[in-house]
């Protein structure tokens, strides 16, 4: 039997799941998937991964937050309506309580337009994790010094939390793991052929630091490159890095699960 396995980020409300949801999560069963943790992007997929996550609450679990991309001019309303969702979740079983807050971070690759809004939103999610003590799944794209700057002022009280997709160098994967509660996200990427992820990570990051993930629909893995991803194909990226680390599948396994607990808080 496959070793069971946890997609930590997968945007499964996402309308690329539409026609088939229910057979991607079969699937990923099959293939050992033993739990999904939905990102949200804004205030309406925050609704909608709700929502979803009620259906299968033994299988599913959400976040709410504001993606740095999605932050525009409306970010303060998109803010408070994600906000007024976290004190719902009290009356809720715990298994549908947000598991995390995001996704959030900062992203300056496409546009600089938002900047300094993005600034703003960041640190008052970042307040937010530290309130409700719930983990932050963090993305940063070609701003990891603004982000270390705002997370630095908040080290001491963090819960702690994601860097997802993480594609960075030993540098930057050092300086991240400084936060000692945080863990790098690592998925399709790391098996890429030009990724040099099998040679950085190994390097810089032990494997009690990492977390599996698919950033589904995106970053599919080989072989699938290219293709719509789901959480199924983790298997491909988890016998990378047993070869990239000279462990085993299981090993690889049985590490991220214990890491994925001991962040989000959770026994799964
Ligand atoms: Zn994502």
């Amino acid at each position: 039997m496959n070793p069971l396995f946890i997609d930590t980020h997968c945007h499964l409300d996402g309308e690329e799941f539409d026609q088939d949801r229910a057979e991607v999560m079969q699937r990923a069963r099959k293939a050992g998937c033993k739990a999904i943790f939905l990102p949200a992007i804004d205030l309406a997929s925050s609704q909608r991964i709700l929502t979803l996550c009620q259906q299968y609450p033994d299988y599913l679990r959400p976040m709410v937050g504001l993606h740095p991309e999605e932050v525009r001019a409306d970010w303060r309303e998109q803010l408070e309506g994600i906000r007024n969702l976290l004190p719902a979740f009290a009356s809720l079983p715990e298994q549908e309580h947000s598991i995390a807050i995001g996704e959030v971070g900062l992203d300056f690759y496409w546009s600089r337009e938002f900047e300094k809004e993005q600034l703003e939103a960041f640190e008052m999610q970042v307040q937010w994790s530290v309130e409700a003590q719930l983990p932050l799944m963090i993305h940063c794209r070609k701003a990891q010094n603004e982000l270390v700057a705002i997370l630095r002022k908040y080290a001491r009280e963090l819960p702690g939390g994601v860097f997802h997709c993480f594609t960075g160098n030993e540098q930057e994967a050092r300086q991240l793991l400084e936060f000692p509660r945080f863990v790098l996200g690592i998925g399709g990427v790391f098996t890429f052929k030009k990724s040099h992820l099998p040679q950085v990570l190994p390097a810089a990051v032990p494997l009690d630091r990492i977390v599996l993930e698919t950033d589904a629909p995106y970053m599919a893995p080989v072989p699938m490159r290219g293709q719509r991803n789901e959480p199924a194909y983790i298997r491909h990226v988890i016998s990378r890095m047993a070869e990239a680390y000279g462990v085993s599948e299981e090993d690889v396994c049985q590490q991220t699960n214990t890491n994925v607990e001991r962040v989000f808080g959770v026994k799964l």
